[in-house]
């Protein structure tokens, strides 16, 4: 048996429903339901799921949520009208176009297109530089998600040397950047990874916090970490399986192999994934009272 202590997404974003049902309540009593337009593009299997469990959390709580569903072959200048007039929509006060869109689509453009003060994924330059400068107005859903994991577990990273796996704009270099932010709970030296470092191994066996988020199924073994560190396993990966479905989720960490030497872990699925949903609940609601 390990010693490991499971840091559960799923216990945190309980937490923080929990939190923001008074916010809900306090802006329902000024007659304002939080809203939020998904756009979705195309018929990708794995969109669709996450769509779906983003739309049934809002549905849930009471929230207001409207799904469009374009086709594939939708042009880029329709799915930028149909933004412009979800910015002008006072019932939407957070508009989420799902990634990736199909290649014929720039997806810089579409969201550029993006109200800011309505870009609750917080991908838009402005958020992004924003977060940056280290004045964050919407911090992307993931990478907030992990900060609210660790400090709910009271993982102080102050002084701790993070290294990231990744440097994706939604997950990787968001989290580099909020790790080491001058800021409470943070204020970690990180390093970042990327399919160009030669070494990443040398890099994450010093590490007293991992985050692997590249996409590659059980990347991280035993021999990449240091005995007690923290394991963040943001990877969802669909590998075949003999079940109904066809297929199972797992992490970019190999659990079998990191859970005799980690302390703790973010569990795949019921780690990351559950809190991603939850901040973006919860940028949707700052949305909602700042707008
Ligand atoms: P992405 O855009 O494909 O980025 C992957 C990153 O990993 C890139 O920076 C890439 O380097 C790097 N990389 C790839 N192979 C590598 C290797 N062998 N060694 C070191 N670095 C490597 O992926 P993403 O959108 O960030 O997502 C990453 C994973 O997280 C995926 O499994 C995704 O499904 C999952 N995810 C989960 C959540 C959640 O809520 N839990 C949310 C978002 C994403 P280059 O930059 O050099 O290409």
């Amino acid at each position: 048996m390990s010693n490991l202590l499971v840091l559960s997404g799923k216990e945190v974003s309980s937490a923080v429903y929990r939190d923001l049902s008074d916010r809900i309540q306090t802006l329902k009593e000024k007659s304002i339901i939080p809203g939020l337009a998904v756009i979705l593009v195309g018929e990708d299997s794995a969109s669709q799921v996450y769509v779906r469990s983003k739309t049934k959390t809002f549905k849930k709580l009471n929230l207001f949520t409207k799904t469009y569903r374009l086709s594939e072959n939708i042009s880029q200048k329709e799915l930028l009208h149909l933004i412009i007039e979800l910015n002008r929509n006072p019932s939407y006060h957070g508009i989420l176009v799902q990634l990736p869109l199909p290649k014929h689509i720039e997806s810089y453009k579409v969201i550029n297109a993006i109200d800011p003060k309505k870009d609750v994924d917080g991908f838009h330059p402005q958020n992004a530089g924003l977060l940056a400068i280290g004045t964050p107005r919407f911090i992307p859903c993931t990478p907030k998600g992990i900060m609210r994991i660790l400090k709910h577990y009271e993982i102080d990273l102050n002084g701790k040397h993070v290294v990231v796996v990744g440097r994706s704009n939604i997950v990787g270099r968001p989290i580099s950047i909020l790790t080491s932010m001058k800021m409470d709970g943070a204020n970690a030296t990180t390093t970042i990874c990327h399919s160009g470092t030669p070494d990443t191994q040398n890099h994450t066996n010093t590490a007293d916090v991992v985050v692997v988020a590249l996409g590659v199924p059980g990347f991280l073994d035993h021999n990449m970490i240091k005995k007690g560190s923290i394991v963040i396993d943001v990877g969802i990966n669909r590998i075949n399986a003999n079940n109904d479905k066809g297929y199972e989720l797992v992490g970019d960490a190999d659990w079998s192999s990191i859970e005799q030497k980690a302390s703790s872990a973010t569990p795949v699925p019921g780690g990351v994934g559950p809190m991603t949903i939850a901040m973006l609940v919860e940028n949707t609601v700052e949305a909602a009272e700042t707008l």
